[in-house]
């Protein structure tokens, strides 16, 4: 019989009622045995209870979407103030975008990316890895697949590296994530004030992208990513390509638009784009659900709207939003399960070991207190500020499990996991 080290009782969603479990976990951080109840546990194993009160036990919240900075960018966020922040939000995994200084697009810097994760992160950590310049760079990248998670193809990407893409999305297995504006649009100056971004940069520019991908031989798996127009996913639901969205297109339109916190790429759409994504997620029809964690330096956000750089850095909120619409009944624990947990797993191509509380799992818990609640803001990211705090949400983040450790409680980063780097 296998002897486990460290036993957790928690209560969770098993055929739509909340249910006891009893979880065992083996010496790497994987689940080796669940059963239903608690079982009595043997002498000298250390036993976790999160039954009590109106605690509840889902897999970690995943997020495939983030831009922790670090290297050059470290007076913007660390790998460490990101991670904390993110496993203070309940999540367990982040998928980190490579436009940071220097720009991640060779096997030296994955690696010294990588290393700089395993050191610093709190959260299991996979890295994207840009559209590098020359075509001869791709193979080389392509030797080396277990360093970072998928691609990342930006709008600039789509103008002056075609030839790199192509050869990408036709030797590539993996997942290609599209940030899906074209460069025309992109990388042109607005005309109008800042709520009116969205009418230079037009949200439909998205479909045009998906069809522009859809041309090209392929053999990669395409993920659209924070999707900010309404009939994206049912186009990609028809091209065969994931999509997810992020929470400030379906909470804030451009009328709620009013200074710098609020400027993101693609711009926040109009009222009738935010009803209809709200009722697209709602109606369960994106993958997963991204924050686009994308802190700046807080005075840079003080600037000019026209000088000041774009993004939310929303970690700390996005998940409490989504734990709202769950408590509020916006949407069911299988809607909110699949936006933060299985959804992005499979759009990583983890799902055999992330998503679930099953044996061979991570042991990666998000545990919530559905009665308790607060008003949303930032703590751990060296924002300091995001376009969504002041947000009045119900649920809260009460503890967060990465590979068997209990790495936040009560409010307070209590330990430091052995954090795993996906790869594929
Ligand atoms: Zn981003």
């Amino acid at each position: 019989m296998i002897k486990y080290g460290k036993v957790f009782y928690v209560k969770t969603f098993l055929d739509n009622s909340l249910k006891d479990l009893t979880i065992y976990v083996d010496d790497h951080g994987y689940i080796g045995k669940v059963s239903v109840g608690k079982e009595s546990v043997e002498f000298g194993c250390e036993l976790v209870d999160l039954t009590g009160g109106n605690l509840v036990t889902l897999p970690g919240f995943i997020d495939l979407h983030v831009h922790l900075r670090d290297f050059n960018y470290s007076y913007k966020e660390t790998l460490e103030s990101g991670s904390l922040a993110a496993v203070s939000s309940g999540y367990v995994l982040v998928g980190d975008m490579p436009n940071t200084s220097p720009y991640i697009d060779s096997v030296d810097l994955l690696m010294k990316r990588v290393e700089l994760a395993r050191i610093k992160s709190y959260v299991d950590y996979g890295v994207y890895c840009g559209i590098p310049k020359r075509l001869e760079d791709v193979d080389d990248l392509l030797k080396s697949k277990q360093l970072y998670v998928g691609f990342k193809i930006y709008p600039e990407d789509l103008k002056d590296k075609l030839d790199v893409i192509g050869y990408i999305l036709k030797k590539y297995e993996g997942l290609v994530v599209v940030h899906s504006e074209l460069p025309e649009y992109a990388l042109r100056g607005s005309t109008r004030e800042l709520p009116l971004r969205y009418l230079d940069r037009p949200s439909w520019n998205e479909l045009t992208v998906a069809s522009l991908i859809r041309d090209m031989n392929r053999a990669a798996k395409i993920h659209i990513t924070h999707s900010a127009h309404p009939s994206t996913p049912l186009r990609c639901r028809d091209l065969g390509f994931t999509v997810d969205t992020t929470p400030y297109y379906f909470m804030l339109s451009s009328e709620d638009v009013r200074d710098c916190w609020c400027k993101v790429n693609p711009p926040i759409n109009d009222l009738i784009s935010k009803s209809l994504i709200f009722t697209n997620l709602i109606n369960g029809f994106y993958d997963a659900v991204v924050s686009d964690h994308a802190p700046h330096y807080y005075e840079e956000k003080l600037y000019d709207w026209r000088l000041c750089p774009s993004g939310f850095a929303d970690i700390e909120v996005s998940s409490r939003i989504m734990i709202t619409m769950f408590v509020k009944g916006f949407m069911s624990h299988h809607l909110l399960i699949k936006y933060l947990c299985e959804g992005p797993a499979k759009v990583l191509g983890v799902d055999d070991r992330y998503g679930k509380l099953a044996p061979g799992y991570r042991a990666s818990f998000t545990i919530l207190d559905l009665s308790r609640g607060g008003i949303a803001g930032i703590k751990y990211s060296k924002a300091r500020k995001s376009g969504l705090d002041g947000f009045r949400y119900v649920g809260e983040v009460v503890k967060t499990v990465v590979g068997g450790e209990v790495v936040y409680d009560s409010g307070e980063v209590i330990g430091k996991p052995k954090v795993v780097v996906i790869g594929g």
